[in-house]
């Protein structure tokens, strides 16, 4: 299929958007509207040639941004939708022609992400009025996680649990990993062998691919399990929800929303989820940015080590996402912590991998497991997904 992929990532009241041509190097039109159902909704993004725009669209529904999003198209017309739906279960090992079977099985699993997948339906709903004719498909951030085997994905808790209840690790960001560790397989002489990848942005995880197939990750049954992030807690004791809910009377609630929204580096610092800001304060010796910016590293550091342990051989680690692409120091600290694993860091290298950059950090010569940057690229293996699956079927 030559025609672009249109790549909607729909919110409960956003809509992100970017149309993708075949041809990589083509220009991507790109967006977000926000803010949807409220008077101050509005379209931003870019257009060919790389200039910004901002639309009002003041009381706008899905329906409406999605038709807005249109216009915008500069008469470029999608041959097929692809949608990222986060969580596909046990269900979904690969993307998805959408048709009411599969759109009955991703309702089903909605109960596993109540916020997340019934605002993706709404998208596929107001897609499929924009888009009547076009082939819809759905792409998942569960579905590359599938090949993990039993002793990564189950918790030792009775087995009815999983069984009765699909209470199990899924992971996420599966559409991100997937796509830096088969990137790397292709840069470096490696090949598709065993690599460690972080992605490092607002959410963080982390992932164990072998082959091309993931073996472990760090997220669980919900995002909220694993490495400190901007706003989650990451791991915590168990023990922790029952402590709360006897010693401070906290409800269920509030314990989920603290956890989700005021941990992490937010929490740990009292300052803000931001790294950029979190770099900065640590810089002029604020203790708990110093603090928020130590655990954070030593967590992921903590979690490759442990991911490492699902490996036949240890290639290479990538970093990415808006942390992993852009801090040197995050970067710097993290493979600080592993010393017996054999990395090499070039410090010039390291310094001058940011903004988008990608390459191999090591220095000259080096013989072991390499150091990658890999920015990642969630919307273009959506679209590449949406193509493979629509070819499939011809
Ligand atoms: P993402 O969710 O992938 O967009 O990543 C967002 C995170 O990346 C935020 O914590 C930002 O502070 C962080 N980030 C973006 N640019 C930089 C930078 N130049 N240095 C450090 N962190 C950055």
């Amino acid at each position: 299929m030559n025609a672009p992929v249109l790549v909607i990532n729909c919110g409960s009241s956003s809509i992100k958007y970017a149309l993708i041509d075949s041809d990589p190097e083509a220009p991507r039109l790109a967006g977000l509207a926000e803010r949807l159902g409220s008077p101050d909704a509005r379209l931003k993004g870019k257009n060919s040639s790389g200039e910004s725009f901002t639309q009002p669209l003041p009381d706008a529904d899905h329906t409406q941004a999605l038709n807005a999003i249109l216009e915008r198209m500069e008469g470029r017309v999608p041959g097929a939708v692809g949608h990222r739906i986060v969580h596909g279960g046990e269900h979904f090992t690969q993307a998805a022609l959408i048709d009411d079977s599969v759109i009955n099985a991703i309702e089903t699993t909605a109960a596993l992400a109540p916020l997340h997948n019934p605002a993706n339906l709404a998208g596929v709903a107001a897609t499929q009025s924009v888009f009547p004719t076009l082939p819809q498909v759905a792409v998942f951030d569960t579905a590359f996680h599938q090949t993990m085997p039993p002793r990564a994905y189950r918790y030792a808790l009775p087995e009815s649990l999983y069984a009765e209840h699909g209470i199990r690790r899924y992971g996420f960001h599966g559409t991100s990993h997937a796509f830096v560790s088969q990137r790397a397989g292709e840069l470096s002489t490696r090949g598709a062998g065993g690599w460690l990848t972080a992605h490092l942005g607002n959410g963080c995880s982390t992932s164990a691919v072998f082959n091309n197939q993931s073996l472990d990750t760090s997220m669980g049954l919900t995002p909220l399990e694993g490495l400190v992030m901007g706003t989650r807690s990451g791991d915590v004791d168990p023990g922790l929800h029952a402590h709360l809910h006897r010693q401070l009377g906290w409800t269920l609630d509030k314990i989920d929303s603290v956890l989700n929204k005021e941990s992490g580096l937010l929490g740990l610092s009292g300052l803000t989820n931001d790294m950029r800001e979190i770099e900065e304060a640590a810089e002029q010796g604020h203790p708990t940015a110093q603090l928020a910016m130590e655990v954070f590293c030593y967590r992921i550091a903590k979690s490759l080590a442990a991911l490492s342990c699902a490996l036949p051989q240890l290639d290479g680690v990538i970093f990415t996402g808006g942390i992993g692409e852009n801090s040197p120091i995050v970067r710097r600290n993290v493979l600080a912590l592993l010393p017996h694993f054999g990395f090499a860091l070039d410090d010039s290298a390291n310094e001058a991998t940011i903004r988008g950059k990608e390459g191999c950090l090591d220095s000259d010569g080096h013989q072991g497991p390499q150091v990658w940057v890999i920015p990642t690229d969630e919307e273009g293996r959506i679209a590449m997904e949406t193509r493979h699956c629509l070819e499939a079927r011809l």
